[in-house]
Order: C-alpha cells, then structure tokens, then sequence
C-alpha cells in the first residue's frame, strides 16, 4: 500500500515546464531555500525580497502555520487531507506531520504546475501504514477532482476529512470564484470536517506587501490580498477554531516561541474552521 500514483489515462503526456516565465510555485520553492527553480524564477524573488525582505520569513512561518495546524488535526483524531495546491515538495511535507501522529494517515495532494508533478513521484512518501496520492488537476474544478480516483481510492467521504487550501486563495483573485470554490469544497465532504486556510494580506506591512504582490501580477502571475474580514468570510457557515483568523505566526505558536516574529514580518492570515 502507501502510493496511488497510477491513474494516468493511456497516451497521458506530462504538461511541459515553461522555464523562460516565473512560476509562483518556483519562485516560492527559491523563497524557502530550494532547488527546483530556473533564472526567471530566482530573478522575481529577488527583485521581491530586495523590495521586503521579510518575504523568506513570511513564507517560512506559512509553512510552519501549516505544520502546527496539521499535527492539531491529527490530534483532534483526524486522518485524511486533501491539500489543494501543494506546491513544489519541503520537508516536512503535510503527510510526514500528519503520519507523525497517525501513522495510518491519508493525504490526497492536488496541484497543476508540471514541476510539482515532476517531483511528486520521488519526494512523496507515504508510511507502509498511510496512503498518499498526488492529483495533477486545476483546483478551479471541485467536480473534476471529487470524480479522481486518487481521492476515491485514497479517501473515505464517507468520513470527516481535513481540507486544507495553504497560500492558494491569493491566486485566485475573483472574489466570488474563491468563495464559490471553498464552498463547493466544503459541501462535499461530510460533517465533521475541517478547514484550513492562509492566504496573502498587507494588512501587517501595506507597502512592501503590496509591492509584491503587484510584483507577482506585473510578472504574469496574478496576486491579490485580502482583509482580515474578507479572509474570515471564507469559514462563513463553519464553526470557528480558536483563535479564530490571525497572521499565521500567532496561530498556536510552540509554547516560548511567542514574540519572536513581528507582525510586520508576515503576510498571511491563516484559520481553521469546522463544519458540524
Ligand atoms: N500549500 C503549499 C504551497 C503554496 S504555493 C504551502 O503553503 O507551502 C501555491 C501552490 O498553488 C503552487 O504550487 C501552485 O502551483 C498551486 N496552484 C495555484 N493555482 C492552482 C490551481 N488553479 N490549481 C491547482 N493548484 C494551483
């Protein structure tokens, strides 16, 4: 057991990587100290730390928001995931934090940049216990992914499921499209589920923040931020988990670890809700 990599249709052909235009999955891959990324990728980083350095820590504290959140699930008992846009693999990879806990964990992984597909196979890991499975699919299309066989065969909907949706929402800057998209999510699987979510504010930096993001957009990858109201509205209809909508930073920190990070050192609010 462990893998379902194996559903690709007869004649399926890799989506080609177009290294000549920054990616924003490379160009965060580059951010976090990773390898898989090429010149234009590393040229936007870059131009956007010079611009707010406090770019790498942001990101940094994203993917630990990440960790914490998911090791809480776990310890709430859950142990399935959908992870809609994945992005590139760093360890620790969501299921490694779940399957700390439960070993028995399952984790279907959905992204559509080629690269992370090109890595997925490798990198990804399941316990013999687990089982994970990557999806190579828009997330724009809950329908196409809820049809998959990687989230039949790997999850049960049957029971209550983690869907967690990390530094995604930003790329998908039609308001009523990623409210939609999140309830759409939602409405599919079954109460008891959670979500959790980050997305981009400028809420703590409104400048520098901003200039990224119009950095992002200039370079062909839109980006917008959100409010914190407007990023609470998308546990609309759930039931909050303490503390509610925070910079990610301040969402259970360890225990000593408080006051480290600035505010204005972090760009991304992040939650988790409950759907009774
Ligand atoms: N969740 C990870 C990665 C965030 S980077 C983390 O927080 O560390 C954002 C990822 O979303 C990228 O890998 C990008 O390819 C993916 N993504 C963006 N738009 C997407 C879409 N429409 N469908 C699927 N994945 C998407």
């Amino acid at each position: 057991d462990g893998m379902a990599w194996t559903h690709r249709p007869a004649g399926y052909q890799p989506p080609e990587i177009d290294t000549t235009v920054p990616h924003s999955a490379r160009v965060y891959d580059y951010i976090l100290g990773g390898k898989d990324n090429y010149p234009p990728d590393r040229e936007a980083a870059e131009q956007m730390l010079a611009g707010w350095p406090e770019l790498r820590l942001s990101m940094r504290e994203n993917r630990t928001f990440m960790h914490r959140a998911v090791r809480h699930l776990a310890e709430q008992g859950i142990d399935q995931f959908l992870d809609i846009g994945t992005g590139i693999p760093t360890s620790p990879n969501l299921h490694e934090v779940a399957q700390s806990v439960i070993p028995g964990a399952r984790v279907v992984y959905v992204d559509n940049d080629p690269i992370v597909l090109a890595h997925a196979g490798a990198r990804l890991n399941s316990t013999p216990e687990g089982r994970i499975a990557y999806l190579h699919a828009d997330m724009k299309d809950p329908a196409a992914v809820f049809a998959a066989p990687e989230v039949a065969e790997t999850l049960d909907l049957g029971r209550p499921v983690a869907l967690s949706i990390i530094a995604v929402l930003q790329f998908v800057t039609d308001d009523a499209q990623a409210y939609g998209l999140v309830k759409e999510y939602l409405d599919r699987l079954p109460a008891g589920s959670y979500l959790v979510l980050s997305t981009v504010t400028i809420d703590s930096s409104p400048k520098p923040i901003g200039d990224v993001v119009a950095e992002y957009t200039r370079r062909g990858m839109p980006a917008r931020n959100r409010t914190k109201a407007q990023v609470e509205a998308f546990f609309d209809g759930l039931e909050q988990i303490d503390p509610g909508v925070v910079l990610v930073h301040r969402w259970r920190p360890e225990p000593g670890t408080e006051g480290r990070v600035k505010d204005s050192e972090v760009a991304m609010y992040g939650g988790m809700g409950f759907k009774g």
